[in-house]
């Protein structure tokens, strides 16, 4: 296991940033990818995520590789508010 980042306090509101592995969402080239496994620093406050350069790398790397390990499909909703 590795250690765990430490993140330092959210850059937005000074909040506790705490390390969770999440999947996250990433959008290149107009395609959005869902990538699991990520360890993400989550500020425990707002929510807003931070990723250490090694991590961005990996994601990076994974979609330019096209390691894709499975396709789902996501349901695209409409709220019916727009004219
Ligand atoms: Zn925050």
């Amino acid at each position: 296991m590795r250690e765990p980042h430490d993140y330092g306090d959210c850059y937005f509101c000074g909040g506790e940033v705490k390390e969770k592995v999440i999947e996250v969402e990433f959008r290149w080239k107009g395609k959005l990818y869902l990538v699991e496994g990520v360890p993400t620093g989550v500020c425990q406050q707002c929510g807003e995520k931070y990723f250490t350069a090694e991590v961005s790398g990996a994601i990076d790397r994974s979609i330019k590789e096209g390691n894709v390990k499975r396709t789902v499909e996501i349901p695209v909703l409409e709220i019916g508010l727009s004219a």
